[in-house]
């Protein structure tokens, strides 16, 4: 594959102009298409590149995950290519990992679009729907819902307006890759970045695909210079899209866990987040309490009981994941004791120490 542009992966005027320092330094930017620990696949403006990612620059951990934006230093006779600095992440699609430890994964990074896929062939499951658009809410990218399959439901108006009261705010599109239905408006739709969420089953490789217009999704090895003169075949999991922006496909965003994402259940549950300035207690839970503007709703028919329901269990699956971060970080905090207590042991019982 030849290089492209940067513009091409979702360069823009800002990135280049907070670059300046870095290019200063002789410093070139590049996007990740693929991490590792350790490691990391990026596309620069002179192509594909394989490079170190240290533990930490300057005080700083690096980390770097797909659509990471990063500073990269050249690769020298002597040296690989290394990552200097990872840039300000604009948005980050973030997930509880699927070990269902305590720890959020950055599964994306800079995301404009969050395309929940949904196939009209299974029955609409709006809590699903619903915790999904709280992932993409909160990751600061525009949620859009696509629904695949249209061919496949006998209902498609039902079905569209049982998903129109969970994706409230939402644009909503339906879509049928085995007709062509929906397609050409939703290439118009997305733009930046996009990342597809959804289940297995609900067609995102199909709509990828499409999108594409080959199979790369399935067949996106490069071959890249791990800058010793070494070629390797990578997977690309970020690619340009033939009408504009970058696909972005992980294999983790595969499965949905909740990490803390408060702002994103208000914005999932804008009408109940607004109903509930009305409460008579700020700290109002919506169960039992007097003078509660959610029940009321509820009461004259303004709010469905589903609605709430949803709402009060990925509100409890939010606070669970917030309980284990919390764990784990007076865990961490208990080691790091520990293994002061122990260093100063040891610097005591050294004989160079004096009293
Ligand atoms: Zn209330």
């Amino acid at each position: 594959m030849g290089a492209l542009p940067l513009t091409d992966y979702g360069w823009d005027a800002d990135r280049d102009l907070q670059f300046a320092p870095f290019r200063a330094d002789g410093l070139i930017p590049g996007r990740v298409v693929r991490a590792e620990r350790g490691l990391c696949e990026l596309v620069t403006a002179a192509g594909p590149v394989r490079a170190v990612v240290p533990a930490h620059s300057g005080k700083d951990r690096l980390a770097t995950c797909t659509g990471d934006w990063v500073a990269l230093r050249p690769s020298t006779t002597s040296d690989a290519a290394t990552v200097a600095e990872v840039l300000e992440r604009r948005t980050a699609v973030v997930r509880s990992s699927a070990s269902r430890t305590s720890h959020g994964q950055v599964l994306a990074a800079n995301v404009d679009t969050v395309v929940v896929v949904v196939s009209l062939a299974d029955p609409v499951r709006p809590g699903r729907i619903e915790r999904m658009l709280a992932l993409a809410w909160e990751s600061g990218a525009t949620p859009l819902v696509i629904l695949t399959k249209a061919d496949e439901c006998e209902d498609v108006s039902r079905a569209e307006a049982e998903v129109a009261e969970a994706a409230l705010g939402v644009d909503v599109l339906v879509t049928s890759a085995a007709t062509g239905e929906g397609l050409d408006a939703l290439t118009d739709a997305l733009f930046g970045t996009v990342v597809l969420l959804g289940p297995s089953g609900a067609g995102k490789s199909t709509l990828g695909n499409r999108l594409l217009g080959e199979d790369l999704l399935a067949t996106g090895a490069v071959r890249t210079s791990d800058g010793k003169g070494r070629h390797t075949t990578a997977w690309r999991e970020l690619v340009p899209l033939p009408h504009g922006g970058v696909l972005i496909d992980t294999p983790g965003l595969r499965g949905v866990g909740l990490h803390d994402v408060d702002e994103g259940l208000d914005q999932t549950f804008a009408e109940i987040t607004e109903l509930a300035q009305d409460c008579r207690f700020a700290d109002c839970a919506h169960i039992t309490e007097p003078g509660c503007a959610v029940l009321a709703a509820v009461e004259t028919d303004r709010l469905t009981q589903r609605r709430l329901d949803s709402y009060r269990r990925l509100q409890r699956e939010n606070a669970y994941a917030a309980s284990r971060t919390d764990a784990r970080l007076r865990a961490e905090q208990r080691r790091h004791d520990k293994h002061l207590t122990r260093t100063i042991r040891a610097v005591k019982n050294s004989p160079n120490f004096k009293q």
